[in-house]
């Protein structure tokens, strides 16, 4: 089943597309806007947060596709013929009509939507903003593709899947504004903006992955009128990487504490974000704070020479992660979880900086001692030979 390595993920080969986009985007946006559609600090706690929401490949080489394939080789129904077209386009319909319910369970429910707000946390929309996933919702999302295992070959299922995520990359962005017929049944920027919104008009609509007929037929669709306001319903202002992936799940716990019947509990993990007793299941929205359309993202002032550090720093870091990748195979659990924890340690330590937290100074030289540490013993490599710690006095 190799064909299936990296089932719902995003392909490496993807990464210079994204990247090379997101370089054409700051630019064709400055000349447009007259303005960065990006900033630093937002777009790199996106860019750490799709970092992270890979890491469990590296320790758990995809327990899901094993459902996937154990669904199939035990209660195969139908075998699509793998060459046919039929099965291709019956394939891609299967697969989006599926993550249009993947998708409105992880709004609708809020221990799904704990874990699926991440992608929504920023006040910003732009290409950075699709990179922006969780840690966690992969863990969930699987199992409502499972009844297509009962008909389509693995192989056929696992490109389709990729090909939905990789086209819901382009959507996210301001730049691209009315695509004319194309918005009847296509997810466009336009109707992916509305889902990105936390005007009242927006919330809970545009479900879709690549199709927008789905939300036309189950009632979810929504047009984009007003100026559309980006982010959570109340907006996090943070950009420390752990507390943006996991805070919901302890703001649920707190809620559901409070209350003293046992169905209030329950009611608070798998009734709406909003829900709250006398409430219809996804809450009231009205109750939510009111947007004016003058809301401003949170965008902290901070020195340049830390924005050129966190930069650097940042692609340092990446270098690390691609090398942790592409070297998995021949490093032992422990050396990868060594790995993996000084990734988390360095991108929580820039988000400590970028939000010029007093204790950023201590744990930004705790991480450094490390780095040199790691670098002395060859756990790291530096993307430059001038960077490298020398091991050797000539
Ligand atoms: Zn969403
Ligand atoms: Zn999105």
């Amino acid at each position: 089943m190799k064909v299936l390595k990296g089932f719902s993920y995003l392909p490496k080969q993807a990464t210079p597309f994204f990247v090379g986009l997101m370089l054409l985007e700051l630019v064709v946006g400055a000349l447009m806007t007259g303005s960065p559609v990006v900033t630093l600090s937002d777009g790199l706690t996106s860019l750490s947060a799709g970092m992270i929401s890979r890491l469990p490949l590296l320790v758990m080489r995809g327990c899901e596709l094993s459902a996937y394939v154990y669904v199939w080789d035990h209660f195969l129904l139908w075998e699509l013929p793998w060459d046919s077209a039929w099965t291709w386009w019956l394939t891609f319909l299967g697969v989006d009509f599926c993550y249009y319910w993947v998708h409105r369970f992880a709004h609708e429910v809020a221990i799904l939507w704990a874990a699926h707000q991440v992608h929504h946390s920023s006040e910003y929309y732009n290409l950075t903003t699709a990179l922006r996933q969780s840690l966690t919702q992969q863990f969930t999302s699987w199992i409502f593709y499972l009844p297509m295992a009962l008909a389509v070959p693995p192989s056929i299922f696992a490109v389709h899947i990729q090909l939905n995520l990789l086209y819901q990359f382009w959507i996210h962005t301001e730049l691209i504004r009315d695509l004319g017929p194309l918005e009847w049944v296509f997810n466009t920027p336009k109707h992916h903006r509305v889902h990105h919104g936390r005007n009242l008009y927006c919330i809970d609509k545009n479900y879709g992955g690549i199709l927008i007929i789905w939300d036309r037929l189950f009632g979810t669709f929504a047009a984009e009128s007003d100026k559309v306001i980006y982010g959570l319903v109340f907006p996090i202002r943070k950009f420390e990487i752990i507390y943006v992936q996991l805070h919901y799940y302890v703001y649920l716990w707190k809620k559901s504490r409070a209350y003293k019947t046992i169905s209030n509990k329950v009611s608070t993990f798998i009734k709406g974000p909003s829900w709250k007793p006398g409430k219809p299941r996804l809450g009231d929205h009205v109750d939510n704070p009111k947007v004016t359309g003058n809301e401003v993202p949170h965008n902290p002032n901070w020195l340049l020479s830390f924005q050129v550090y966190v930069g650097v720093h940042f692609l340092l870091v990446l270098w690390t992660y691609h090398e942790l990748f592409e070297s998995k195979m021949v490093l032992s659990q422990l050396a990868i979880l060594g790995m993996t924890s000084y990734v988390l340690l360095t991108l929580t330590s820039l988000g400590f900086i970028i939000e010029q937290r007093p204790s950023s100074a201590f744990l930004e030289t705790v991480r450094c001692v490390i780095m040199v540490t790691l670098l002395r013993y060859n756990y790291l490599r530096s993307p430059m030979p001038l960077l490298s710690v020398p091991t050797e006095v000539s």
